[in-house]
């Protein structure tokens, strides 16, 4: 199965047009290292990537391949947001808090910048493209002027700025929406070459990557950790989970604490050069301004559309089915060019929107919940995963693990989770 399907009739347009992965080994014996690190998305290759710049070695474990998860499936926006409000920070948690937030959030594109020219990563195409936020409403239009207005006030940002009727006509090429911003910091990368670029350069480093090889059982033991896979136990000083939304009962503990929501998106057939043209004139992205929020990209002549998934395998053809239909609302004039491309994956949830750095007894180490937001983020915790690891001091604001909380009555989150997603929707509907 291609790695980055989750069955048989999906097929990512990433997948497709991704340099060949690298030949990785299953483990198959008992292994040591300074560090073990359980997941091969962004967190963990970061993580490993930035642990062997300073030195220490450490060995990478992904139970399918590079990529396989939410890294490899994403829609590669590289941006500076939470989805936690700052607004709300600032007035719950204070100046200092909230201005910490922001620097964050700024460093993780810078992270992922840097991390592409360090290694070289020109097939991950990372670049500047901006990225606008659009709005269907008066409402949606006032919050995105008034965030961009606080924004400029409270944090000086100075990268993102408010868009008129015509102005955001003109950037999407549609006649959808009523206004927005841009943000010229927000960033795109191919998501697969960029994680599978990250991998060969570790690996360059002298990180040990294995795939196809599952963490079965975590545990501390006196003066190490040892972590049994599917091919053989790794003993070693420390140990990170980076699994995300792919948490298992490896790390039960950490698993209660992430809500996985499925994500889902479509790409069409090569459009005709004269259409093209139309869609995105100026190179950016966007994604509109609702809750269950969709997104929009050209990559490889096609218009890439993503948006909400569906829970179970039967009921992913009915998301594809409502992506195209809200695609083809936005862009008329793409109705009847096929779609060619359809995939999915899962997000991780948290119950204070923010994704969350931590340490879990003496030696257990985690970076996970990044609420659909984590492509910048995810690659910026692996750094300072590495620092933590190295006892260096972090400033993890509102991230660090003491925040972290388990999800009430994990047997009730799929039901739970579900009428929460129907609400949110139903709030979109009605323009609130
Ligand atoms: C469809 C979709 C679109 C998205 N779009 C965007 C976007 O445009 N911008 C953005 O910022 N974010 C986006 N995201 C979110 C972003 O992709 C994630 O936040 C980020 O990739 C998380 O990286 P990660 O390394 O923490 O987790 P992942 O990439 O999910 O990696 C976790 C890995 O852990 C492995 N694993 C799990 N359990 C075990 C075990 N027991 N043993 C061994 N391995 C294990 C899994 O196989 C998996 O490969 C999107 C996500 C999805 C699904």
């Amino acid at each position: 199965m291609n790695p980055a399907m989750n069955a048989s009739a999906e097929r990512s347009l990433w997948a497709a047009t991704a340099d060949p992965a690298p030949v990785l080994p299953a483990l198959a014996r008992d292994i040591q290292a300074d560090v073990a690190i359980v997941g091969g998305g962004y967190t963990g290759l970061s993580t490993a990537y930035h642990l062997a710049l300073g030195g220490v070695s450490s060995v990478v474990i992904e139970g399918q391949s590079i990529g396989w998860g939410a890294s490899g499936r994403n829609g590669g926006f590289v941006s500076t947001r939470f989805r936690a409000s700052l607004p709300a920070i600032l007035v719950r948690h204070g100046r200092d808090v909230a201005r910490r937030m922001h620097a964050l959030g700024q460093e993780a594109v810078d992270c992922v910048e840097e991390m592409a020219a360090d290694l070289d990563l020109g097939s991950a195409a990372f670049g500047r493209y901006g990225n606008l936020t659009a709005a269907y409403d008066a409402r949606g239009l006032a919050r995105l002027h008034g965030n961009a207005a606080w924004l400029r006030k409270e944090m000086g940002e100075t990268t993102m700025r408010p868009l008129s009727r015509e102005e955001i006509t003109a950037a999407v090429g549609s006649q959808a929406f009523v206004g927005g911003t841009l943000n010229e910091a927000g960033a795109a990368v191919h998501p697969l070459n960029f994680v599978r670029g990250l991998a060969r350069g570790a690996a360059a480093r002298g990180v040990e990557i294995y795939e196809r090889t599952r963490a079965t059982a975590i545990r501390e033991v006196a003066g190490g950790v040892v972590v049994e896979t599917t091919g053989g136990t790794v003993r070693a000083g420390r140990v990170v989970i980076a699994t995300n939304a792919y948490t298992d009962a490896a790390a039960r503990g950490l698993r209660s604490r992430v809500i996985p929501f499925p994500s889902a998106v479509i790409a069409t057939a090569r459009l005709p050069p004269g259409l093209l043209r139309t869609i995105l004139p100026g190179g950016r992205l966007c994604s509109d301004s609702k809750r269950v929020l969709r997104w929009f990209r050209i990559m490889d002549d096609r218009l890439v559309f993503g948006g909400r998934g569906a829970f179970g395998q039967g009921a992913s053809q009915a998301a594809y089915r409502r992506l195209a239909r809200e695609m083809t609302a936005i862009f008329p004039a793409v109705a009847g060019h096929a779609v060619e491309f359809r995939w999915s994956g899962l997000v991780a949830m948290t119950l204070d929107a923010l994704p969350h750095i931590g340490r879990e007894g003496e030696r257990t180490f985690y970076a996970m919940g990044y609420n659909g937001t984590g492509v910048a983020m995810s690659n910026l915790l692996g750094r300072y995963l590495a620092k933590m690891i190295r006892e260096e001091p972090v400033d993890m604001a509102l991230l660090a693990g003491e925040h972290f909380r388990a999800v009430p009555m994990p047997m009730l989150r799929r039901p739970a989770i579900k009428v929460a997603a129907a609400w949110q929707q139903f709030l979109d509907g009605i323009g609130r």
